[in-house]
């Protein structure tokens, strides 16, 4: 008797073990169950530097969110008296004072990040953003980063390159997607293996419905160039008033199918398999789920290519859950029209596999590196 309850009690902790799947590592496993999202782009830190801790960001995710991105903004708004006076602005739309690069957003994110115990850490992937993409040392603070707070960061970005009012407000040379500086951040980025978050708007603010979106052929040979480098396209291309291509000539409904289409041919060409999309930021939600035709389209796409979307928030420094859980809430048209499958991976599995692959090249990159 007292053999046997050891035996069923050896084999009850054995389950437990080999049972959780890996998206929920660092979860208990009496959460297992609850988890609704991995969140593949959370921003700790906002424009003006500042946020929420990682403890208090611990206490948000909760057991409903069991790893996520980790990174702040690399831009800096500046608070110029001469444009606002006492004013102090928050955000790049409350003053036409410039943005600036802002490196040590990368010192503050590992050092939120070793606050934590290892199981706390390994729920979380942080990430780095504090160079400037048109410079061609840029490569050169990544390795630098990595080299000061090893075993901590597993990729770039989010970075952008075209973003609607920010492009133009940071003060120095515009980045661009022709310039060399991207590519060789992207070619060491797939040397080391950091996978890459980018943000880049597929067209230009309100653009007209028939015009051929503005930076679409200058990304895909962006992309192309860059074939060993997993690439997170963020938000679909999409952004607040970067519309999806063909919006807004008739019913928003009938229309969308362009940028579907477009998005489609990307997936479809194998020349461009390394690149995934995130779907993040209620500002993209607001089109996805935009009506039934629109949810539709996703479906047939998203189950169609389940393993090349990938959830996320896009929040910054969230107050509470409620806040933090919105943009999952906005797409819950979406998540029931999915296949159950398709949404699981959406949700946790892609970005378990795509950012635990990441991690282990950072590691083995900085285990060969480090000591030279
Ligand atoms: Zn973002």
């Amino acid at each position: 008797m007292k053999l046997q309850i050891r035996v069923s009690a050896l084999l009850w902790i054995w389950g437990i073990f080999v049972l959780v799947p890996r998206e929920m590592a660092g979860q208990s496993a009496s959460n297992a169950g609850t988890v609704l999202y991995n969140d593949s782009h959370f921003h700790l830190t906002n424009y003006i530097q500042e946020g929420i801790s990682i403890q208090k960001f611990l206490e948000i995710m909760g057991n409903k969110v069991a790893r996520s991105t980790l990174f702040g903004i690399p831009l800096q708004q500046q608070w110029s008296y001469q444009n606002s006076g006492n004013f102090a602005p928050g955000y790049y739309l409350q003053t036409d004072a410039p943005l600036y690069y802002y490196s040590f957003t990368d010192a503050y994110i590992a050092m939120q990040y070793r606050l934590l115990s290892k199981e706390q850490q390994s729920r979380f992937d942080p990430m780095i953003t504090g160079f400037n993409p048109a410079d061609m040392y840029a490569a050169r603070h990544i390795e630098r980063v990595l080299r000061t707070f090893p075993g901590v960061f597993t990729g770039i970005g989010e970075f952008s390159i075209h973003k609607e009012f920010v492009s133009s407000k940071v003060a120095g040379e515009v980045a661009s997607l022709t310039n060399p500086a991207l590519d060789s951040i992207l070619e060491f980025a797939g040397k080391v293996g950091l996978i890459v978050i980018l943000h880049n708007d597929m067209d230009m603010p309100l653009a007209k419905q028939q015009s051929q979106p503005a930076y679409l052929e200058q990304m895909k040979e962006v992309l192309k160039r860059h074939r060993n480098t997993t690439v997170i396209w963020a938000h679909i291309g999409l952004g607040r008033i970067v519309r999806p291509v063909g919006y807004g000539s008739s019913s928003p409904d009938e229309r969308f199918p362009d940028h579907i289409e477009i998005v489609r041919e990307i997936l479809e060409d194998p020349a461009m398999s390394h690149v995934h999309f995130d779907i993040s930021w209620d500002e993209v939600a607001k089109y996805l789920v935009s009506g039934p035709k629109a949810i539709e389209n996703c479906t047939k796409l998203m189950n169609r290519f389940p393993d090349r979307f990938l959830f996320g928030t896009d929040v910054v420094s969230p107050p509470d859950q409620k806040f933090y859980l919105a943009v999952y809430d906005m797409y819950a048209p979406l998540w029931k029209t999915l296949a159950p499958e398709t949404s699981r991976k959406i949700r946790t599995g892609n970005y378990v596999r795509l950012f635990d692959i990441a991690r282990q090249k950072v590691r083995d990159w900085e285990k060969q590196n480090l000591l030279k």
